[in-house]
């Protein structure tokens, strides 16, 4: 039955290709302060202002010269002082040094600094002290080293961070154009589910997983919109699919697996969903569910131009939500804002103690570890297990910070073997 599924990548192949399909909508722009353009996605291009850096900079405190008279060790005359601030001067006369500042413009005719703890400066003389030597362009910037006016810095589709930030800034924009966040409905299913402010009866439980795919969509740059839990009856599943389906993504948690009370599957047929596989081959997760519903086009979209409504009907144990929103539905949520990063994102660790966890055959399985990226005895960072119950036990993904990944044939991960993780 499961070798029917697809594996983990040919899930991943799928979602990538609709992915690349959503990339060429993009949605809406909108302009907002620098301030609060962190976490957003450029819509337009970044270019340069004017030259970066706009004049030969000086990137210590020291002595403009020319490198050939300053390495011959003679004492050289001091003809002036510039420091950060303050328009290029110049020219250097012959056999002189100019007083420089970090950040300050190389005068005209000098080509090198020398850095101040290198010369020995007296009576308005300056001489460099042997042995040291000093050759052109050291310790400046050449104008237009780093950009040239006009020249492409940052492409639309860039995830802002501080350095994108700091590029702005440095070219004057006190604004910039970023793409509308896609909207995401978030509904979770189940009879058993109260909201998390209300006190559970017997055989009850809060609805974790309405905030937690929450927080998930806002990291990843999207807006949230939380709908009531549906219960496990068709009419309710309807009544709420026909609600989320305004939304540029839906997001389901719970009733996908093969439990008689897991009536989301049918829901979405009823509602014209198209389903592009309906379960992969990993734990957790296996029951995942990757469609299309027809767009319903009576509320405010974010993008108009989209015809149908991404869906993805997530297992609800919080760790299968968790480990099947960051493997699948982050990177069509990426695609959907615009962004021209895919996710999931792996990295290379080294593992803490062997692993002798027995899985099901045939699954690529994540399991809730924690990497010290921190400094660590070896070139690569080190992971371990978290101890778990399984992919119910939220306590033991909230004292993770990755998932080990176990590909499909591997049951035993010897100690210090090279593994994968997948970043939260
Ligand atoms: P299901 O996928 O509906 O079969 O649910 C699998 C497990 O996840 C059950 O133990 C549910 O109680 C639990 N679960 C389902 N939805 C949620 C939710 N929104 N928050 C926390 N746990 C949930
Ligand atoms: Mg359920």
């Amino acid at each position: 039955m499961s070798s029917a599924l697809p594996s983990y990548e040919q899930a991943a192949a799928l979602v990538a290709a609709h992915a690349a399909q959503l990339r060429a909508m993009p949605p809406q722009a909108e302009r907002v302060p620098l301030g609060q353009a962190s976490g957003r996605v450029l819509a337009e291009p970044l270019y340069a202002d004017r030259d970066q850096p706009p004049f030969p900079r000086s990137t210590r405190d020291g002595f403009a010269c020319r490198a050939a008279e300053a390495s011959t060790h003679k004492k050289l005359a001091l003809a002036g002082s510039i420091h950060a601030g303050e328009a290029p001067a110049g020219p250097l006369p012959p056999g002189a040094v100019w007083e420089i500042m970090t950040g300050a413009p190389v005068p005209a005719g000098a080509d090198s600094v020398v850095m101040i703890e290198h010369v020995e400066a007296a009576g308005g003389k300056v001489r460099l002290l042997p042995p040291r030597s000093v050759k052109p362009g050291e310790n400046i910037v050449a104008e237009g080293a780093q950009a040239r006016k006009g020249d492409l810095l940052l492409p639309a589709g860039t995830v802002i961070g501080f350095a994108q930030v700091a590029l702005a800034a440095a070219c004057g924009n006190s604004t910039v154009d970023v793409f509308v966040r896609p909207r995401v409905a978030i509904l979770a299913t189940g009879d058993e589910l109260v909201a998390v402010d209300a006190s559970p009866a017997p055989g009850q439980i809060r609805n974790s997983n309405a905030p937690m795919l929450a927080s998930l969509v806002a990291a990843a740059g999207a807006e949230p919109w939380v709908l009531p839990a549906a219960s496990d009856t068709a009419q309710s599943l309807d009544a709420a699919l026909a609600q989320a389906a305004r939304a540029d993504l839906l997001l389901i948690s719970g009733g996908v697996s093969a439990g008689k009370f897991d009536l989301v599957e049918p829901a979405l047929a009823r509602a014209g969903g198209v389903f592009h596989f309906t379960g992969v081959r990993i734990q957790p997760g296996k029951p995942l569910v990757f469609g299309e519903l027809p767009r319903n086009h009576s509320g405010a979209n974010q993008n108009e131009n989209a015809t149908t409504c991404c869906f993805f009907g997530l297992p609800g144990n919080p760790v299968s939500s968790a480990v099947t929103f960051l493997l699948f539905a982050a990177p069509v949520l990426a695609a959907l804002a615009g962004s021209r990063e895919s996710g999931p994102r792996f990295a290379l660790a080294r593992l803490a103690s062997t692993t002798d966890k027995h899985g099901k055959p045939g699954l690529t399985r994540f399991l809730p570890a924690h990497c010290d990226f921190g400094a660590s005895a070896g070139p690569l960072p080190e992971v371990e297990l978290v101890s778990s119950q399984g992919s119910g036990d939220i306590a033991a993904m909230a004292r993770s910070n990755c998932f080990l990944v176990v590909p499909e044939e591997a049951h035993r991960l010897e100690a210090g073997a090279i593994v994968r993780i997948l970043l939260a």
